[in-house]
């Protein structure tokens, strides 16, 4: 069954066709490791995972590589602006790597709450500083650069269809550039290769080079480690939809200028999470990060399972109440698949062909352009069906949940281990019913209580109260 993506480049959902039979090579722009990731951020990590469990699930082997950007990145993505390592570093009265392996190392922790894959190769830019070197060299030789004020430019204007990925005109980018002017720039979508001490004084990390000493641009350090360890030739290359006027437009100009042909074959992008008060942004300070999430009894599963409700290609706002709303019903989904897990008996015979069938289904949605929504319909169907026993609705879950990576087969049977706010939900119901029976509305208490059942939840009416237990 054909694997179709929206890619950026063209403006369309494309039929997914990799360079080399059942192999992807994939590439997605990582954290700048001066603080926290918020979960704007994470949500573009949880969108690529799903992409990448979506590619394995259709039989691809992935070789995924995520960079660490631990210098080079300033303020602005349009080289101005102090260097973020070491804003993070004067903030914190730290050193730089002090702090960029404190972050990187929360970061990770990050993923693994949020049951990511980890990439096959996660590079850090200071280790790769040479490589970044020979591709300016090669950028040199082959006349895209010039240097004014001792920094190495990019001349975007040496290069042919330097917007095709951003889509716009010359002047659109350009409106859309807000930063300060640099009077060397050639021409204001130029962008700075390497950097020498005539203009970052104080830099903390810099290395020798042709050029002087110094150190690289954010964008070039992506290409010299994404052609390093996947090859001339990507498939796939991901990242949030503020990468793609600047940063992605800047590492194609800067990889295509090296190598001299097309670089990637799909652009795919995730649209931004917002707070229902506006953008969540570093700078401002107005973020929040998993840990505020945990520190609120959120399970970072929770957080997934909100951010997998919606398409990746539309903006999610986040609330605390949204997200409450999202907790409950992931209780009850877990809740179902216990149920399940704990009812079944060797003797139960497999339906093949039904399987076969829902798991077909399940591959047709997510391959048309990771409608994961659609998928959760069908996973519900499969929990009510009635032509499916517990032992084969067990293996379809499993199965898809290969893809949403919710961990559905490691639910907990243990009622001190459910959500809070779930049982908090339930304690409400139970006393609504009761208030309920007091006005002898029996219909309003039938509803509660079969409400409660078919979300698994036993009510027990014993003498002088009401008690609750999960079905078994
Ligand atoms: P950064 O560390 O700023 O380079 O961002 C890491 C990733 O998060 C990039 O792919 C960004 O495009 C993405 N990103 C930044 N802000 C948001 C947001 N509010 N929502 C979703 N993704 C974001
Ligand atoms: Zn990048």
């Amino acid at each position: 069954m054909d694997l179709k993506l929206y890619n950026t480049l063209s403006r369309n959902v494309e039929k997914f066709i990799p360079i080399e039979e059942k192999k992807v090579k994939m590439y997605t722009c990582g954290p700048t490791v001066y603080n926290y990731a918020h979960i704007g951020n994470l949500r573009t990590y949880i969108f690529e995972d799903v992409l990448k469990r979506t590619l394995k699930y259709n039989g691809y082997e992935v070789n995924h590589a995520m960079n660490i950007t631990d210098v080079g990145h300033l303020q602005s993505d349009g080289d101005t602006g102090e260097d973020k390592m070491e804003m993070g570093a004067k903030r914190e009265n730290k050193s730089v790597l002090d702090i960029a392996r404190f972050y990187e190392g929360e970061f990770l922790k990050d993923l693994q709450f949020l049951n990511i894959q980890v990439a096959n190769h996660i590079p850090r830019a200071t280790d790769h500083v040479k490589e970044m070197i020979e591709l300016i060299e090669k950028l040199e030789k082959r006349g895209y650069t010039y240097i004014a004020n001792n920094n190495v430019y990019f001349s975007i204007d040496k290069f042919e269809d330097y917007n095709k990925l951003a889509n716009l005109s010359l002047e659109e980018m350009n409106a859309g550039n807000r930063v300060e002017v640099d009077i060397y720039k050639k021409n204001p979508l130029d962008f700075v290769l390497w950097f020498t001490n005539s203009k970052y004084e104080n830099h903390i990390l810099q290395w020798d080079s042709p050029w002087g000493v110094g150190f690289p641009g954010w964008h070039v350090e992506c290409s010299a480690m994404a052609i390093k360890y996947l090859g001339e030739y990507m498939d796939i290359h991901c990242g949030g939809i503020d990468h793609i006027p600047v940063h992605h437009t800047n590492e194609i100009a800067q990889s295509e200028g090296t190598l001299g042909h097309k670089w990637v074959n799909y652009w795919l992008h995730g649209e931004f999470l917002i707070l229902d008060k506006g953008k969540m942004s570093k700078s401002s300070g107005s973020f929040i990060t998993l840990n505020n999430l945990i520190e609120n009894n959120v399970d970072p599963l929770v957080y997934r399972y909100y951010v997998l409700q919606s398409k990746y290609r539309k903006p999610l706002v986040f609330s605390y109440d949204r997200l409450k709303d999202a907790s409950n019903s992931f209780e009850i989904l877990k809740n179902k698949v216990r149920l399940i897990n704990e009812n079944i008996n060797d003797e139960m015979l497999t339906n093949a062909n039904i399987i076969e069938e829902y798991k077909n289904r399940f591959l047709k949605y997510i391959n048309d352009d990771l409608n994961i929504a659609n998928g959760f319909t069908l996973l519900h169907e499969v929990i009510k069906s009635e032509k499916l026993n517990n032992k084969d609705k067990k293996m379809i879950i499993d199965d898809f949940d290969k893809v949403f990576g919710l961990k559905l087969n490691e639910i907990s049977d243990d009622k001190e281990k459910l959500n809070k706010d779930f049982v908090n939900k339930i304690n409400l119901l139970i006393a609504e019913r009761e208030a309920a029976r007091k006005n002898k509305d029996y219909k309003k208490s039938d509803e509660i209580r079969d409400y409660l059942f078919e979300n698994n939840i036993e009510i027990m009416d014993n003498k002088d109260e009401t008690t609750w237990k999960l079905r078994i």
